[in-house]
Formats: structure tokens, C-alpha cells, sequence
């Protein structure tokens, strides 16, 4: 398997620090707001590099945070007049929702910054012990950049081009540093604003220490993959190395992911530039399944752009995979044997190159674009070689394949099977009788249960009545 890797900027071949496990760390969001789909683009592509990750039988330890404390919470709270928490908590329950609509597996750990401050406090006063940052008169502690020698290696910059660079761009309190380069790791608080004791004032921690400190916690002190969007790379990413580094002297990541934008008139799609689309703005349209195959139909590291002809391309094409599953199982159903003669055989071996397609595609830097292609194939396959034969155990293996790259992929392709008329009439009347015998907790899960189907009760004086929602 090869992936491209920011730091060495070229395709390479990847091996785990320990044998058959990987650890990676993914960058999460800012929860101030319903995501926008930028935001879901590398949600959906890191989550694919999991499943197929782990489809390849590594054990996958999946951590991705929830950044919960952020001038753009606490200015939402304020407009609300509420507290941060419950902006942060709100858009943590509604991203999860989203997540879940685009298919996207939770982390292994969901960690949130409000939670590990005392990790960062830790990290900050070792990193004051190593000389590698400094407190300034107003008591902000700042990273003192250029004692880390290897700054600049990710985003292949010259610290001296950047010392140039961000003199031009002083803002207040910066002629308190000791160089323009340094960044913040923790600040005084300000009136209004939630804050936390630290050795050095009442404050809150910068944005980057929270990641270094998150991925020490809960993967260790180097890991295998770290990512996030390419707006990342600097100088989030190669902040969170000199912290990283600096303090644990050891290589924080060995491979750097970065996606590209999801642009709309090619631009970046962003809350700032006010030119986005949120997750539920497209639930309303499509089916987020339909989302996740438009971004995994380009390679993670192209730009994409949105676009209603390319959704709508994109549920086509999903629909054609889902017909073809849907043909599938109609002819399982209504097969008349088990075993396969020796053209299914044969036919059965010719459609395992699919397969290899699809992994070819997907070791080659994770190429879902092409990997796609290997699913058409096998569905065109499908289409012209499963009409005719009534063998169950041929079909089956066909269905199965067929599944399993989607699955890797997480594209749904099954549809829900609709419950026929008379087993909700069964249920409906087994919870008539749970009610007559006071077994409300019996009534109420059928009643969810129905509901979770997609049926809505209503209790009336005429009895029961149902539909469909
Ligand atoms: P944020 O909440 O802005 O920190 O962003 C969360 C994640 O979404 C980061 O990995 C960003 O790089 C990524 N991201 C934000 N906007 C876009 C975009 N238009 N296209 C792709 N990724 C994006
Ligand atoms: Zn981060």
C-alpha cells in the first residue's frame, strides 16, 4: 500500500510502527455551527482510509477530537446568551448525527479539548521546562519556534521566508514575543470567556496544543498517520509537530494525509467566504449517501467542486449500483439451486479481478475515483452474467463481492426492507395486548421500533391507525 505523504512529498510505502495496527489521528471540527460539507469531505475520506485499513486487517485506532473551546463558540454563546458548553455540546450532537447520515463509523476516541486541559497544562510546563516556550508579561505562554530546528519540514517552508512574511501581519499583543514566529499555547482569560486556573494565569489553552496533547493520550507519543484538510498543513500541522517533538523528542507522525477543498465556483467552500452548503442543507435534497459517493468519486487529494449536475450524477450512479444489488437479490430469491456448474465456476473466477481492480486502485493512495470504476465493472458484470443462471451459491458470491467493495467504500446500496402491511398489523396488535396488560415498557418498543421503520402510530378513538412517514 502506498500513500502520499506531506512530508516527504512523494508516494510512499506504508508500514505500520507495529505490526498489523495503525494509529491515526485525524483533525476534527470546531463546533460552533452545523458543518458545512467542506468540513464533511475529510470526514468521508479518512473514514474510507479506515474501513480500508481495516478491511486489509489492521486494527485500526481511530481518534478524532471536537475543538470546544474557540473564539467562534464563545462569540455564538454570547450572541445566544448562553453558556459555550452548550453551543459546543449541541453541534457535537448535531455533527454526530450528520456523521451517522454519511455513514461515517465514530472514532474509536472522540475526545473534546475542554476535557484535556490539564494534559495541556502538562505539555505547556514541560515544554517552559525545555526552554521551548516562554511566558510573556501579560502571563500568554508562547512556543518559541525557532529553537525547534526542524520547523518548516511539513509544509516545506524556510523559517526565514516566514519570519519576513509574518512580521507584515503583527496584530496587538504581538510585540510581546520574543519573535514574530512564536505562537500562543496558552492565554489570559478575557471578562465573559470560559477559563481555567494554570500555573501561569486564569486562560484558555491555544488551538494547536490541544491535538499534540490528544494524540499523546490516547495513541502515544509517535503514531502512524495524522490528517486533516490541506488548509491544515500550516500552520496547524507543522505547530503540532514543533509542540509534538519539542516535548516528547520523538517523531510525532510518520505519514501526513491532507485532503484538498471542496470548492463551490472554485473556491474553498468555507463559513468565512459565506459560500457553503451544510450537511442537513443536502439531507434535505439527497440521501447522504449520495454525498459520500460524490467526494469519493474524486481522489481525496484533487480539488472537487460541488455542483448540483455532479449530485445528481452521483445518485444515477449510486441508483445504478443499488439496482444492481437489488437485481441480485431478486434473483437469490427466486434461484431454484444451490450448486454452480463449471461456466459459473469459471465465470466466478473471472469476476474476482474486480477485487483485485478495486485493491489496486485503493493501494495506490487510496484512488476511490478508480475503485469505483472497479465497482461498475462488476456491477456491468452482474448485469450480463447473473441473468441467466439460477444457481444459488454463484449468485451469492457475486452479491457478496459486490457488497463488500461498497462496504469498504461505505456507500449504502441496500435498501431497507419495507415491512409488509400484515407484520406491522401483528405488531400493532401484539402492542394493543401489551397495553390491555399493562406491559407499557413492551408497548413503547414497538412502538419504536416501528417508528425507528419508518412507521408512526396514532392512537385514536377508533383504535390504532398507522402510515407510513
Ligand atoms: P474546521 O472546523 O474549520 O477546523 O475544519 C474541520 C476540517 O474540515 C479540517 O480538516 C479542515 O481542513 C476541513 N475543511 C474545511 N473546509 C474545507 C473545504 N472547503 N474542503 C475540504 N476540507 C475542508
Ligand atoms: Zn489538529
Amino acid at each position: 500500500m502506498r500513500v502520499f505523504n506531506t512530508l516527504s512529498g512523494r508516494k510512499e510505502e506504508f508500514k505500520p510502527l507495529e505490526e498489523g495496527k495503525v494509529k491515526m489521528y485525524v483533525c476534527g471540527p470546531t463546533v460552533y455551527n452545523l458543518i458545512h460539507i467542506g468540513n464533511a469531505r475529510p470526514m468521508i475520506v479518512f473514514d474510507t482510509v479506515r474501513r480500508y485499513m481495516e478491511y486489509k486487517g489492521y486494527e485500526v485506532n481511530f481518534v478524532s477530537n471536537f475543538t470546544d473551546v474557540d473564539d467562534k463558540i464563545i462569540k455564538a454563546a454570547l450572541e445566544e446568551g448562553v453558556d459555550a458548553s452548550v453551543i459546543s455540546e449541541r453541534y457535537i450532537e448535531e455533527c454526530k448525527k450528520d456523521m451517522k447520515g454519511m455513514n461515517v463509523r465514530e472514532a474509536t476516541f472522540h475526545p473534546k479539548a475542554t476535557e484535556e486541559i490539564d494534559g495541556m497544562i502538562e505539555m505547556i510546563k514541560t515544554l517552559i521546562d525545555k526552554d521551548y516556550a516562554y511566558v510573556g508579561e501579560d502571563k500568554t505562554v508562547y512556543f518559541r519556534t525557532r529553537r525547534f530546528k526542524d520547523y518548516g519540514k511539513l509544509s516545506h517552508k524556510n523559517i526565514d521566508d516566514l519570519r519576513g512574511g509574518n512580521r507584515s501581519l503583527l496584530v496587538s499583543g504581538e510585540d510581546q514575543k520574543d519573535d514574530p514566529l512564536d505562537f500562543v499555547l496558552w492565554k489570559p482569560k478575557k471578562e465573559g470567556e470560559p477559563y481555567w486556573e494554570s500555573p501561569w494565569c486564569d486562560g484558555r489553552p491555544g488551538w494547536h496544543i490541544e491535538c499534540s496533547v490528544m494524540s499523546r493520550k490516547y495513541l502515544g507519543e509517535s503514531i502512524d498517520i495524522h490528517a486533516g484538510g490541506e488548509d491544515l498543513v500550516f500552520p496547524h500541522h507543522e505547530n503540532e509537530i514543533a509542540q509534538s517533538e519539542a516535548c516528547n523528542g520523538k517523531e510525532f507522525a510518520r505519514y501526513w494525509l491532507h485532503n484538498a477543498f471542496l470548492n463551490i465556483d472554485n473556491k474553498k467552500m468555507s463559513k468565512s467566504l459565506g459560500n457553503f452548503f451544510t450537511v442537513r442543507d443536502i439531507s434535505e435534497k439527497y440521501d447522504l449517501s449520495v454525498l459520500r459517493f460524490f467526494m469519493l468519486s474524486a481522489h481525496y487529494r484533487m480539488p472537487l467542486n460541488f455542483s448540483r449536475e455532479l449530485m445528481d450524477a452521483a445518485k444515477n450512479s449510486l441508483d445504478r449500483i443499488s439496482k444492481g444489488v437489488s437485481n441480485l437479490k431478486y434473483l437469490i430469491e427466486n434461484s431454484d439451486h444451490e450448486d454452480m456448474d463449471k461456466e459459473e465456476e469459471e465465470k466466478l473466477l473471472k469476476a474476482r479481478k474486480f477485487t483485485e481492480e478495486f485493491e489496486e486502485a485503493m493501494d495506490d493512495d487510496f484512488n476511490t475515483a478508480d475503485a469505483i470504476t472497479a465497482v461498475f465493472n462488476n456491477v456491468k458484470f452482474v448485469n450480463i452474467n447473473c441473468l441467466a443462471t439460477n444457481s444459488r451459491s454463484y449468485l451469492n458470491e457475486n452479491l457478496s463481492q459486490l457488497l463488500k467493495l461498497c462496504d469498504i467504500l461505505g456507500l449504502k446500496v441496500e435498501k431497507d426492507e419495507e415491512l409488509l402491511d400484515s407484520k406491522i398489523e401483528d405488531m400493532i396488535e401484539e402492542r394493543t395486548l401489551a397495553r390491555k396488560n399493562k406491559d407499557f415498557k413492551r408497548a413503547d418498543e414497538i412502538r419504536d421500533e416501528l417508528l425507528s421503520k419508518g412507521i408512526v402510530l396514532e392512537d385514536t378513538r377508533e383504535g390504532v391507525k398507522w402510515h407510513r412517514a
